[in-house]
């Protein structure tokens, strides 16, 4: 339903769609997959803080490819979280918002990432797990992403961002000054105030 379908009052009682990627959002990723790559390729070895760019191929192993570095078995049931805040500020997000999980998935793991959030946070119901790469086609108000390829453009749509911070995305968020979420702890509070604002 878009928004021109909906009466004033309809509109009013509308809670903010809150959307929240997954890798290196509310888990870490990267770290987890720098952790395998350095033991399968030794000679090859990478630091989280080295990874400047989204685009991190040139950095790698020749034979460790996107696909082996980033769609290992089993690799998106074991991360771990962003910190100790985030299972329970997702709890009280998802009790005063709209709260969708949008993330860019491989298909073989798409049910890694479900199984994951069903055992981290399983108070998330299925119909608000999008596993979706093209974020821009969706409607929120506020989108929590550390991908300068998604906040970019929902700040171009006109929407809110917060940006976890991270070194591939240090370039994008000094230039277009995007707002941080650097810990978890406090975040609903955060987005209460930003929705208060508006
Ligand atoms: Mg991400």
């Amino acid at each position: 339903m878009i928004d021109q379908d909906l009466n004033i009052e309809e509109r009013q009682m509308r809670k903010p769609i809150i959307a929240v990627d997954m890798d290196d959002t509310i888990c870490h990723l990267v770290k987890r997959a720098i952790f395998h790559n350095n033991n399968d390729f030794p000679t090859h070895p990478l630091r989280y803080e080295d990874m400047h760019d989204w685009n991190t191929d040139h950095l790698r192993h020749p034979a460790c490819t996107q696909e082996v570095f980033f769609a290992r078995k089993g690799l998106y049931e074991e991360l771990e979280f962003f910190d100790e805040h985030v299972v329970d500020e997702m709890r009280k997000i998802h009790e005063g918002y709209d709260l969708i999980i949008v993330t860019a998935a491989w298909p073989t793991a798409v049910i890694e990432k479900w199984n994951w959030l069903q055992k981290h946070m399983p108070f998330i119901p299925n119909e608000n797990f999008l596993p979706i790469k093209r974020k821009n086609l969706l409607d929120f108000d506020l989108l929590i992403d550390d991908g300068a390829h998604n906040l970019i453009p929902a700040i171009e749509r006109g929407k809110q961002v917060l940006c976890i911070p991270h070194p591939w995305n240090l370039k994008a968020r000094k230039q277009y000054n995007i707002p941080l979420l650097t810990s978890w702890k406090g975040a609903k509070d955060r987005i209460d105030q930003i929705f208060r604002r508006r």
